[in-house]
């Protein structure tokens, strides 16, 4: 069996090996060393990343207790390997996985929930929970959770057989035959877990649990821990400060301004609509009715387009078409309160590479053309 010195030494950064096996795999090859500190995937916490004599390790994973390190090259069986760990990857999953059982513990004690699924993702780290949590839950268990870092507990882990563990009360999410390895956060959790954590609960920094989220019957957490959180909250600060320096006013205001902003441009666009509507109403009147209305008309978005073109059809027995500059070319509203439009917008569109349809009486779209040639097709075409 393989020396895990992941688990004797979880700071070991560097090694010395020998290669026991290079099976070739694919485009890659697996290799078996003599022993390793490589952590193979397992328990929600990734592969370690590194390099054994500068070949980068592409994954490692466990099977039938060999630990299978993936390169792109081959290296012979019988040659001596140094491998080296990303320790500042696997220290982050280390303190994220010792973070998640904190947790996970306090989840456990307080609503008896279960946590069943745990995914360190590039982004964020969730947990997912068969209860549901709530927002001010999860504000209690977060504080509770940071107590534990503050006391800087030791987190020990003990290997237990099947005889010595009956009495233990312990979390797992399946069961095990043979030795359990239970790594216990004491007044916190006590758990089943082949994962690699940090020796003392200070090392894993500010435990941040950022959202709730229902998911399925109970509820996903994420969470980040350490420098990640730290990260986090600078992403945020920054946010806020750019929007507190262009609104010039406190960071704690950011919120209360934002609102109102948003509520004066809702009130300054139903103002903006009211007085547009009034325009064309005194626009389109003084116009006489004929049968057809064509209109060019620039800076209209499609509310308004809608809405001049509505207007306008009143004035015409037959079509009423209002077009307003877009990119390069016109977007159009088209509507008739006597003939079917739909053969002609068809006939239009393909003409001026144009696209777009809608009801009978209704049509909307955009084409590519100059006003004097759409002028010209129309006239000809109604
Ligand atoms: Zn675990």
């Amino acid at each position: 069996m393989i020396e895990e010195l992941y688990y004797k030494n979880p700071y070991l950064t560097e090694f010395t090996a020998t290669v026991t096996e290079c099976i070739p795999e694919k485009e890659q090859y697996k290799l078996v060393l003599s022993q390793t500190a490589f952590y193979p995937e397992g328990g929600g916490q990734p592969a370690d990343k590194g390099t054994l004599n500068d070949n980068t390790v592409l994954n490692v994973q466990s099977k039938n207790n060999k630990v299978y390190h993936y390169l792109e090259k081959p290296l012979e069986v019988g040659s001596e390997v140094k491998g080296k760990i990303d320790f500042a990857y696997r220290f982050r999953n280390m303190q994220h996985h010792s973070g998640e059982h904190i947790v996970s513990g306090l989840i456990c004690q307080k609503f008896g929930a279960e946590n069943v699924g745990f995914h360190m993702g590039k982004d964020v780290v969730t947990m997912d929970f068969n209860h549901t949590i709530t927002k001010e839950d999860l504000i209690e268990i977060e504080k509770e959770a940071n107590r534990a870092v503050f006391q800087n507990l030791p987190i020990e882990i003990t290997i237990y057989s099947h005889e010595e563990i009956k009495d233990l009360h312990y979390r797992s999410k399946k069961e095990i035959e043979g030795d359990i390895r239970i790594v216990k956060v004491p007044g916190y959790d006590i758990c089943a877990c082949c994962g690699v954590h940090v020796t003392r609960t200070g090392e894993i920094g500010l435990i941040k649990l950022l959202r709730a989220d229902k998911y399925k019957t109970g509820t996903r957490i994420s969470m980040l821990c350490g420098e990640r959180a730290l990260a986090h909250f600078n992403l945020l600060a920054e946010n806020m400060n750019r929007v507190s320096v262009l609104l010039s006013i406190k960071d704690e205001e950011v919120a209360e301004a934002v609102e109102e902003l948003y509520q004066e441009n809702k009130a300054l666009e139903s103002q903006i609509t009211r007085l547009q509507n009034e325009l064309f109403t005194n626009e389109i009147n003084a116009m006489p009715t004929e049968e057809m209305k064509i209109v060019f008309k620039d800076g209209l978005d499609s509310n308004a387009l809608r809405n001049y073109c509505n207007k306008l059809k009143e004035k015409a027995e037959k079509a009423a078409i209002v077009f307003s500059k877009d990119n390069d070319g016109y977007r159009y509203v088209m509507m008739s309160r006597s003939i079917n439009l739909q053969p002609i917008v068809k006939e239009l569109n393909s003409a001026f590479q144009g696209k777009g349809g809608g009801k009978p009486d209704s049509v909307q779209g955009q084409l590519i053309g100059s006003e004097q040639e759409i002028q010209e097709f129309l006239k000809k075409a109604l």
